[in-house]
């Protein structure tokens, strides 16, 4: 295991137009982190991924490996395990030889090839499945054959692109347990790719969350969810209202804000939100930080309810306060409440966090 890490890097693809496909981003992944590059299609993940790997070279910037730069080395000359989405799994060979393959180009002698092929089919859980043919096995076990040939020559970072995207929901949240548990085990350094963002957390040390091309924030899954930097931060990772209020008082960590109707409440703030009193503030709230109240109640967010679904553990109602579309979660709804009526929605302060646009 090696730490890693990315300084200044862009890419830019001939002909693709001006916007850089990796625009100017700095990660330092710690050894033995799980960490993971999160957003949406087309937002850069796969090209940084890649130029970790060794298939692209950025534009600029540098790439490391511990203190070693790596920036211009050919893909063989990294020492990286892949594992990509379409497994790449060779169909006419059995499990062994798939898993063999990259120490057979290691010109590895066959005694101790052995042996590891079989170290590395116990680590993912197939012991004894050697012999079988490919097409013999499922996609989740497809996929740990895949993660055992990139184990197998004990790569000093493992790098996964959307490894679970061909699985079914139930196999793909029981494989994203055993990669987890896998890469723990073997104590490698880990950069995973994926654009869902509920895989993300329950995977992850740290997470990037990647947007056209840059970096909006990294940080622990607690953190993105619970302070995200930017409007679109907050949407992406779970769902949040992003409200924008008026800055009635700013300081250091905290900004007071007006609400609509009547009323303020003040929201805590990142060190460095650069609010003044005069300017509009977004303020992000979580649905299931909203609770329903009476229209009346003073300090409240009045609003018509424009939808509401019940999903048994919680009401999800649409509220619009004439201009903004509130979503809330609501656990207690008073009976009787329907689309059309007249409702208070009170915010919990404490949960409330001021983002940047
Ligand atoms: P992601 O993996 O997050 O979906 P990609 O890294 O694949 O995103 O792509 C980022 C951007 O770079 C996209 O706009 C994509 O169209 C562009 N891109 C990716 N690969 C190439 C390429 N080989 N040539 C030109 N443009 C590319
Ligand atoms: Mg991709």
């Amino acid at each position: 295991m090696i730490d890693v890490t990315l300084e200044s890097v862009s890419k830019r693809f001939p002909r693709a137009g001006d916007s850089a496909a990796v625009d100017n981003v700095d990660i330092s992944i710690a050894a033995g982190e799980f960490f993971t590059l999160l957003g949406p299609s087309g937002c850069g993940k796969t090209t940084t991924l890649r130029m970790v790997a060794g298939f692209y070279f950025p534009t600029l910037g540098r790439i490391r490996f511990g203190q070693e730069d790596v920036t211009h080395r050919p893909p063989n000359k990294r020492d990286t395990g892949m594992v990509f989405q379409n497994y790449a799994l060779f169909p006419h060979m059995s499990v062994a030889q798939n898993v063999a393959y990259g120490l057979k180009i290691r010109k590895v002698g066959r005694i101790e090839s052995r042996r590891r092929v079989d170290e590395a089919l116990g680590q993912v859980h197939l012991a004894g499945y050697g012999d079988r043919r490919i097409d013999q096995l499922s996609g989740g076990q497809q996929q740990r054959v895949a993660l055992a040939r990139a184990l197998v020559i004990r790569p000093r970072t493992l790098l996964l692109d959307e490894p679970l995207s061909n699985l079914d929901a139930k196999l793909r949240e029981e494989t994203r347990v055993e990669i987890r548990r896998i890469q723990q085990a073997a104590g490698t350094t880990a950069i995973y790719v994926t654009h869902d963002q509920a895989e993300a957390m329950a995977m992850s040390d740290r997470i990037a969350v990647m947007e056209s091309g840059r970096v909006r924030q990294i940080g622990a899954p607690q953190e993105i969810y619970h302070r995200p930097a930017t409007a679109f931060v907050a949407r992406f990772i779970g769902r949040s209202n992003v409200l924008s209020l008026p800055v009635i008082a700013a300081d250091a960590e905290s900004v007071t804000v007006g609400l609509p109707g009547s009323g303020e409440i003040v929201v805590a703030a990142p060190a460095d939100h650069g609010l003044r009193q005069g300017e509009t503030a977004l303020v992000s709230v979580r649905p299931e930080h909203l609770s329903l109240t009476a229209s009346t109640t003073p300090g409240a967010l009045v609003g018509r309810v424009t939808e509401l679904e019940f999903t048994g553990m919680a009401t999800n109602l649409i509220i619009d306060t004439g201009g903004e579309q509130v979503q809330a979660a609501a656990i207690d709804v008073p009976a009787g409440i329907a689309v059309g009526d007249q409702v208070g929605l009170r915010l919990n302060r404490e949960r409330m966090w001021v983002v940047r646009p």
